[in-house]
């Protein structure tokens, strides 16, 4: 197939979304079809005739899979099943607002064909990303990810840049480690919380002390 081939309502939609080099784009005529490219994530982007086709599609979604229906029309926004229900407008920011939500959130080294190989894991924080999208918040301007490791001896949570000082503490030498995997939490500048991915507050106490200064001068600056 040529790219002069392609009906002209996937080359606007497609028009839209090019120039986010966070995903690797295949296009064919009724579907554009993104690998996010660090973390492997696959997002279909369609395009219905109404929002009750649109619906349709919807149901459809694999769990796991990241979807965006394009829909005719100037203001439609929801979300259904997961999948995201949009007028052209908004596709563009909503894109660029999932791949700001797919963070970084460890590694863990794997042995393959005899070498060593580090495999990063990601968390696609989606119950996050409706909530910012409902309220207009703003990536580091409103809010940031942060990467924390849950202690197994003392149970509290350590931010990613503490961790060597921290684990010292316990006996542990965290060079030795060939895996780590962090949790994502959101640190909000409106309240001054740190709120989990289900969006429930962690309270200050369930951190470390040196995590919990961190956390502060965040909050200050
Ligand atoms: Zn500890």
């Amino acid at each position: 197939m040529k790219f002069e081939e392609l009906n002209e309502k996937i080359k606007k939609v497609y028009g839209k979304v090019r120039t986010i080099d966070d995903f690797h784009w295949h296009i064919s005529d009724n579907l554009i079809h993104g690998i996010h490219k660090k973390s492997g994530l696959r997002l279909e982007i369609r395009i219905a005739e109404s929002k009750e086709a649109a619906d349709k599609i919807a149901q459809k979604k694999e769990p796991g899979n990241l979807m965006v229906i394009v829909v005719p029309g100037k203001e439609t926004f929801y979300v259904n099943n997961g999948a995201f229900v949009l007028a052209l407008k908004f596709l563009r920011s909503t894109i660029q607002d999932i791949s700001d939500h797919i963070v970084w959130a460890g590694f863990k080294v794997v042995e393959r064909d005899g070498a060593l190989e580090q495999e990063d894991i990601y968390e696609y924080l989606g119950g996050r990303l409706i909530e910012h999208i409902k309220s207009g918040m703003v990536n580091g301007k409103d809010y940031i990810f942060w990467q924390f490791y849950k202690c197994e001896h003392c149970g509290k949570y350590v931010d990613i840049e503490n961790l060597v000082r921290h684990m010292k503490t316990h006996g542990e030498d965290v060079k030795e480690w060939s895996e780590e995997k962090y949790e994502v939490l959101e640190l909000s500048f409106e309240d001054k919380k740190v709120y989990n991915k289900f969006g429930k507050e962690v309270p200050l106490e369930e951190f470390v002390e040196e995590t919990q200064d961190f956390i502060k001068e965040v909050f200050e600056s």
